[in-house]
């Protein structure tokens, strides 16, 4: 938060339109042109999102939702909003969902799959794209909502809310797959506070600026007219055509967006990726350490956090190890705890046992701070932190 974001955000409140309008739409607009999809539709949040697309595909009860057992928990509550089943999928040793746990999982009532590009490294999406297209599979799905029949296959959408800005075989997040939603949430890369947008890429009989249209309805209390076009000359009267939601995003969200976005290739993701660079090479120096992908021959990683996992440890010694980086008052994190093992999954009977890679990634991490205004310094100080912490521990 600077200067320049204070005042795009003073100028929105004083324009005489502070929530849905001129700034989100010309928002949207920067996003489409961003990310290459075919349009963008920005709302009060990613969980926001996730859900609007599950709702709009017509998920509820008896459909099942394949989910990361390694996420955060918005993309597995999202999908028990809509009355639907969490199916768990376990990681890869990238953090990623499995393919091959995706595959082990999909049964006649799978509709949708969420994966994560966890950290900002982008997921195999070739490879998912090839699972869901392949002929037994869709063989096996039974469409139950006209959008579901149209697709004819189970849906794909893409939880990006670390990854705007990675790259994917030369393309971005947010036109890789049918849909993906970005979280725009104070924690985030880019953020708004709060905020998310829905990343519309859906191949032919869909008409995606037709989806927008309806994904606008929808987002709004499903008024066939939102605020801004009530404003033209005589034209006061709209129709309520389905009980929609109130996920909209306001203009002085966008105005903070708008922001972020001109700056964030010149500028944040930069600083970002010099962080990660400089952890990788300090770090890289120990035997102890086991670095995350961030940059493979097809994927740049959006540089989100920094999944350091210390080699042979168990969680009881991780957490030691935690404690001792705090002890030299530097914060860490851990992203995140598995899914399964947190109370309502658990006690609704997933068990972490089932997902051995999600738990071994877990019980061996630890997230290191990437963020604009931390200093080469700062990164050297948490390196040493890190790295005595280890050794008190482990040596
Ligand atoms: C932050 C986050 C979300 C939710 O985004 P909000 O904008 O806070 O609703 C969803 N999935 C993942 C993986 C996240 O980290």
């Amino acid at each position: 938060m600077d200067k320049k974001i204070a005042d795009a955000v003073v100028e929105a409140l004083y324009s005489g339109w502070i929530t849905t309008g001129p700034r989100t739409k010309q928002f949207e607009k920067m996003l489409t042109a961003y990310g290459g999809q075919a349009a963008t539709l920005c709302v009060s949040s990613g969980s926001a999102g996730l859900e609007l697309i599950l709702r709009w595909f017509g998920i509820g009860e008896n459909d099942e939702v394949i989910v990361p057992a390694y996420t955060y928990c918005a993309t597995a509550n999202v999908v028990l909003h809509c009355g639907a089943k969490v199916v768990f999928a376990d990681a890869g040793s990238d953090f990623n969902i499995s393919l091959q746990a995706i595959e082990k999982a999909i049964t006649p009532r799978t509709k949708v799959i969420i994966p994560v590009d966890v950290a900002g490294y982008p997921c195999d999406y070739d490879e998912i794209n090839a699972l869901v297209q392949r002929e037994e599979i869709r063989k096996k799905f039974i469409p139950a909502s006209r959008e579901q029949e149209m697709l004819g296959r189970i849906l794909v959408l893409s939880d990006a809310a670390h990854s705007i800005g990675a790259w994917y075989k030369r393309k971005r997040t947010g036109n890789l797959i049918d849909i993906t939603v970005y979280s725009f949430h104070a924690v985030k890369n880019l953020t708004t506070a709060e905020g998310g947008a829905v990343c519309l890429n859906l191949s032919p009989p869909f008409d995606n600026e037709a989806v927008y249209r309806q994904l606008n309805i929808t987002s709004l209390h499903g008024q066939s007219k939102d605020a801004l076009s009530k404003t033209q000359v005589g034209s006061w009267r709209y129709d309520v055509i389905e009980p929609g939601y109130k996920y909209n995003m306001t203009d002085l969200q966008a105005a903070m967006g708008m922001v972020e976005l001109e700056r964030y290739d010149s500028d944040m993701l930069p600083r970002r990726k010099a962080i990660f660079d400089r952890y990788a090479a300090a770090l890289g120096q120990y035997q102890w350490a086991q670095l995350p992908l961030c940059e493979t021959t097809d994927k740049t990683s959006s540089y989100h956090v920094f999944l350091l996992c210390i080699k042979g440890i168990t969680e009881e010694q991780r957490d030691r190890i935690i404690a001792g980086i705090f002890r030299r008052e530097v914060a860490v994190n851990v992203h995140f705890v598995p899914l399964p093992m947190m109370t309502y999954y658990r006690d609704a009977g997933y068990a972490i046992s089932d997902f051995p890679v999600a738990f071994d990634n877990y019980s061996r991490e630890i997230t290191l701070p990437v963020y604009y205004d931390l200093t080469d310094e700062m990164a050297d100080e948490v390196v040493r932190a890190v790295a005595e912490a280890v050794e008190e521990v482990v040596m």
